[in-house]
């Protein structure tokens, strides 16, 4: 199999994280990948960003938010929370490819990684939190059905020790620490972008060899205030996120995404879509409403077992 069927794949299952996905796949192509980019969506996404991602993306896949099976499962485990994690499960079934690199729509890519498909299943980078365990925002797969199934089958009996897919992973994947050091990924395929502790000096000395930059945490750059006018993103005030790179997050959506967003849509999206020189201060931060509508909407889809 040659690079047709190898792809760089990410999952959204709201509209917010659309916006990750775009600039994250406007990254990929700016530094001129020659491998397939495939999205993973639900149907929660909106008509008007489907469009978008059909426009930047090779393959726009529909994965269900939790499948009646999985729903069983996670009834059994009493975590029917667990659903966006399941979602994620679902690039093991793209079995089109032979190869795959999952990145989480939050993360941004810096300079090319298509040398990651040397890499075997299941290589990943340490987690700066926990550098026994890798972190699950960034990993090399190979899509099987069977492996999908048994994750399932695992996390019903075994379940995750951090409520979300990192734990369940680390613990699926448990060789990682100790068999093989060509699975674990340089630090640099992962860089957390929250500076603390040691990690200035770090952050300093090697920021050029940086390749792919990770915004975890509850905050997002697409939440950070932006102003059109500057051309200036300001960090929360209680955003640990790095500036400059929460800055290059909103220049390739400046540049490549917001133009392409449609105004006449609802809430966040269609507030970025407005920014312009006569409206040029952000009010990209998504009203606490807005963030617990989607939550409601997502405790529906799992009581109906969709
Ligand atoms: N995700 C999603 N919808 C959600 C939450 C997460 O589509 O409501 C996807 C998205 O690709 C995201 C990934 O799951 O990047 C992991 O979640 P997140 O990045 O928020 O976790 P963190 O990296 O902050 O631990
Ligand atoms: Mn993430």
């Amino acid at each position: 199999m040659g690079e047709k069927g190898e792809a760089f794949v990410t999952l959204t299952t709201n509209d917010a994280y659309v916006l990750g996905s775009l600039v994250l796949a406007e990254s990929l192509r700016r530094v001129g990948t020659k491998r397939r980019l495939v999205v993973m969506i639900t149907n929660e996404i909106s008509e008007t960003l489907k469009h978008n991602l059909h426009t930047v993306f090779d393959d726009v896949h529909v994965v269900d938010l939790l499948s009646s099976e999985d729903f069983k499962n996670l009834q059994l485990l009493g975590r029917p929370d667990l659903h966006v994690t399941f979602t994620k499960l679902h690039c093991w079934n793209l079995t089109q490819y032979s190869k795959c690199v999952f990145l989480d729509a939050d993360t941004l890519v810096i300079q090319n990684v298509d040398d990651m498909f040397e890499r075997e299943e299941f290589s990943a980078a340490p987690d700066s939190g926990w550098p026994d365990c890798f972190n699950s925002g960034v990993f090399v797969f190979k899509p099987n059905v069977d492996t999908y199934k048994s994750l399932l089958q695992f996390a019903a009996t075994q379940g995750t020790f951090d409520g979300g897919d990192q734990g369940l992973l680390n613990r699926y994947f448990n060789t990682w620490p100790t068999n093989d050091i060509k699975t674990h990924l340089p630090f640099t395929y992962n860089v957390v972008s929250r500076p603390f502790y040691s990690y200035p000096s770090g952050l300093k000395a090697f920021k050029q060899n940086i390749k792919i930059v990770h915004f975890i945490g509850a905050d997002k750059p697409w939440q950070h205030p932006y102003n059109y006018s500057s051309g200036v993103v300001t960090p929360l005030p209680d955003s640990r996120h790095d500036a400059e790179f929460l800055q290059y997050w909103w220049n390739i959506f400046i540049d490549s995404v917001q133009p392409t967003l449609n105004p006449s849509a609802e809430g966040l999206i269609g507030r970025l879509a407005a920014l312009s020189v006569d409206n040029p201060v952000d009010s990209s931060i998504m009203p606490l409403e807005e963030i617990q509508n989607l939550d409601v909407k997502l405790k529906k889809n799992c009581e109906e077992g969709r």
